[in-house]
């Protein structure tokens, strides 16, 4: 058991009652009168008789698979199952939600805020890597802010990255919330690996679309980044959708792609 944890689930109680409510990962946590209320952060609005009520035994159920029924690598994502909510009397009864329900997201918000842990440096990261991931130090500095920005976008993940790229600071906070990810996690590494692969092994091509084709190319991105294929998995990277794919395309193509607000 990690010794900080009491002291996290006890200030992590307080913060919560400070407000309305609170964003962790894919989590909304709001004050009640007899404690805290858990739920999707998407249901944040939902009536309180419109949602299951889920009680502790369930929680680690709910995390491991999406709404299709498939396993959720990364417990940050929002692909978390809606149309719950779980309510905890207590720091201690906090504490063990969310470990079933964002394993470590409470220790390692505990940790930065205290400065009991820091986050890494990618290059030291991945120096570190043996085996298949040996070549992945390889990649330049834009290449893996590339892969760091499609592989941790708030579409796959609700952690704001603190881990840095060189000079580079922490990921801006718009879309994530105050679980922080102190380094980099297998799927992020597994992107760059392919990515690092694919950068020394395929030809390069030159490709010139005008402004219409760039817009269609945009659309065609949203739809495969909002809509994936329902049989994709999160974490098979070989496949050519899976959205953190298709997000690091869209990083390299981002300068000629139209603006955004
Ligand atoms: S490395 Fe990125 S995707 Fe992985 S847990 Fe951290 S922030 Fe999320």
């Amino acid at each position: 058991m990690n010794p900080s944890a009491p002291n996290a689930a006890q200030a992590l109680w307080e913060l919560v009652h400070e407000g309305p409510r609170l964003g962790f990962g894919p989590l909304s946590l709001s004050p009640k009168l007899q404690g805290i209320e858990l739920r999707h952060a998407l249901d944040d609005q939902a009536a309180d008789g419109s949602l299951g009520s889920v009680d502790r035994a369930g929680l680690r159920a709910l995390a491991q698979s999406d709404a299709l029924g498939r396993f959720r690598p990364n417990k940050a994502a929002p692909n978390l199952v809606r149309g719950w909510r779980h309510q905890v009397a207590d720091a201690a009864a906090l504490e063990s939600a969310l470990d079933d329900l964002l394993p470590g997201g409470l220790t390692d918000w505990h940790a930065l805020r205290t400065g009991s842990a820091s986050p890494v440096a990618w290059q030291d990261f991945v120096d570190r890597q043996t085996g298949m991931y040996r070549q992945v130090p390889s990649l330049d500095e834009p290449q893996a802010e590339q892969v760091a920005r499609a592989g941790c976008h708030p579409k796959c993940c609700l952690r704001r990255r603190f881990w840095t790229i060189r000079a580079r600071g922490p990921e801006a906070p718009a879309g994530k919330t105050i679980v922080p990810c102190l380094e980099p996690c297998a799927l992020v590494l597994e992107l760059a690996r392919r990515e690092q692969k694919a950068s020394v092994s395929e030809e390069r091509s030159q490709l010139i679309l005008n402004q219409g084709e760039l817009t269609l190319l945009d659309q065609l991105f949203d739809r495969a980044i909002d809509a994936p294929d329902r049989a994709l998995r999160e974490g098979d990277l070989s496949e050519p959708l899976n959205p953190r794919r298709v997000l690091l395309l869209r990083e390299k193509l981002l300068p000629w792609l139209p603006m955004r607000e």
